[in-house]
């Protein structure tokens, strides 16, 4: 498929874009306020229609005229790559959890050994995207479990995490995301996720604060209902990580 500049604009679904209704202000207040219109990641029924590659080289001719119009001489050898650098980084990294297909095949596990207490899955890293400015959100998810009498392979609960935050995110939908996902195949509503992640758009631009983190919380089942039960994931949480 020729790479094509309208298609963008024009989804094929018929839904028309109503970016033109949207003022600066209203635009900064959802950005700094970080509003989520949706726990489901707002994607087009056509997202897919396009292949990697087709994807890979608009993107790349659209990131070109980006850096043009900021003034950038394309010609210099260290820039002229970066177009397809960064359009290869979207499709193939930093976004790639967008596409269901690349979501983590999960293998469950007769819990044989009989173990039915909590399992604390901590400090997992989060590198995610904030859907509002396209700047970093990095972080640490710890996630937990009570086996309803299938497990997982450990290093799933970290691909799970990953998964959901390689796409444009708020940190909130990534939390109910990375949880309903753990519930589902865990086979089992007693989940926990914390996350507690630095977002680059508070640090580098608006407000500039940059000690400040954001804490967001999901408990369902036992963690919900059980105060006992949440406060012992908490402090598994808050111990020092075992050393190497
Ligand atoms: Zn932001």
């Amino acid at each position: 498929m020729k790479p094509n500049g309208t298609s963008l604009n024009t989804p094929s679904n018929g839904q028309s874009l109503d970016f033109d209704l949207l003022n600066d202000l209203t635009v900064d207040e959802m950005g700094d306020e970080h509003v989520a219109t949706s726990m489901e990641t707002p994607l087009r029924d056509d997202a897919f229609e396009l292949n990697d590659d087709t994807k890979t080289a608009l993107i790349e001719e659209h990131f070109r005229e980006i850096m043009n119009i900021l003034g950038l001489d394309l010609t210099d050898d260290s820039l002229k790559g970066t177009p397809r650098r960064v359009a290869k980084m979207y499709v193939k990294e930093i976004f790639s959890g967008l596409n269901p297909a690349k979501k983590p095949k999960v293998a469950l596990f007769e819990n044989k050994y009989h173990y039915n207490e909590m399992l604390v899955e901590k400090n997992i890293t989060v590198q995610s995207h904030c859907e509002h400015h396209f700047v970093p959100i990095l972080g640490r998810a710890h996630v937990a479990y009570i086996s309803s009498g299938k497990v997982i392979g450990l290093s799933k609960l970290n691909r799970i995490v990953q998964y959901f935050a390689k796409r444009p995110q708020v940190q909130e939908r990534l939390t109910v995301q990375i949880a309903s996902e753990l519930k589902k195949v865990l086979q089992t509503d007693d989940v926990a996720v914390v996350i507690d992640a630095r977002h680059l758009c508070v640090s580098m631009r608006g407000v500039q604060d940059v000690n400040s983190s954001t804490v967001t919380v999901h408990y369902s089942g036992k963690f919900k209902e059980d105060d006992a039960t949440r406060q012992e994931f908490l402090r598994h949480v808050s111990e020092p990580t075992a050393a190497l």
